[in-house]
């Protein structure tokens, strides 16, 4: 059932498939969020499940080089991810762990499990599953509108100049944007980044893919940029 926000947008009763990549500090959680929530879709986090192996195999005291290792952990796991935008979370094996996964610790080492490509096809091939099962969801993350869903609805890749990432980045992790918190966090991303894209290429628009550069716009406007391309979309026939 949708609520009154929903059924007030011209795109309240899109239940289709859209897909969104960028960058760390794009902004790009907080603006699917808000869009799943004004259109009444879930809101898949893939990068979440990336971290939640990450934690897991951290847990388990495992080498993060120990790539069949690593693997065959994150094969026999029980991911239950909650695509409530409300409420997104992440529990391993029973375990909730969407706090966690937040911190420092795990963004360090996260690229080591995002670069392990039988992990990759592992979470892949769920991540597949729960596009499939949600009836309308907007799933993010980095290989989204190349890999995981190239067939969506609607594709998007949000990016912003290197400044206003770590901007954004520095204001979350450290609640400011002063020069000490900007040169921690510039560090943190740069290395992500560059660790990232030696697997997936999250920062040139693949073919039919829309980029919103994201660098001089609020939130508030990315949000409607989004909203008006899935409304654009939906009125051209989409469900
Ligand atoms: O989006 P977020 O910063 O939480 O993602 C954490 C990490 O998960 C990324 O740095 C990247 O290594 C990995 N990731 C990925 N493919 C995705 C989503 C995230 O490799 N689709």
């Amino acid at each position: 059932m949708s609520t009154p926000a929903e059924a007030a947008h011209p795109a309240g009763g899109f239940r289709g498939v859209i897909a969104v990549d960028g960058p760390s500090g794009s902004g790009k959680s907080s603006v699917c969020r808000a869009v799943a929530r004004r259109l009444g879709l879930r809101y898949l986090d893939t990068g979440a499940m990336y971290r939640a192996v990450t934690w897991a195999a951290l847990d388990r005291g495992l080498d993060l080089d120990d790539r069949a290792g690593v693997a065959r952990l994150g094969r026999g796991l029980v991911l239950d991810v909650a695509t409530d935008p409300a409420s997104p979370g992440i529990r391993v094996d029973g375990v909730d762990v969407t706090a966690e996964i937040r911190t420092p610790r795990i963004s360090e080492s996260v690229s080591a499990i995002a670069t392990n490509l039988d992990v990759r096809s592992d979470l892949i091939a769920r991540q597949r599953v729960i596009i499939a099962r949600s009836e309308g969801v907007i799933a993010e993350g980095r290989d989204i509108t190349t890999v995981v869903a190239p067939d969506a609805d609607v594709r998007l890749l949000l990016t912003a100049d290197e400044n206003a990432r770590i901007a954004r980045r520095a204001r979350e992790l450290h609640g400011t944007d002063d020069a000490a918190a900007l040169e921690a966090t510039h560090a943190q991303i740069s290395t992500r980044d560059a660790r990232d894209s030696t697997v997936v290429d999250f920062l040139v628009a693949a073919d039919g893919v829309v980029e919103i550069d994201t660098s001089a716009l609020t939130f508030d406007q990315v949000v409607a940029t989004v909203l008006q391309v899935v409304t654009e979309t939906a009125g051209a026939g989409v469900r």
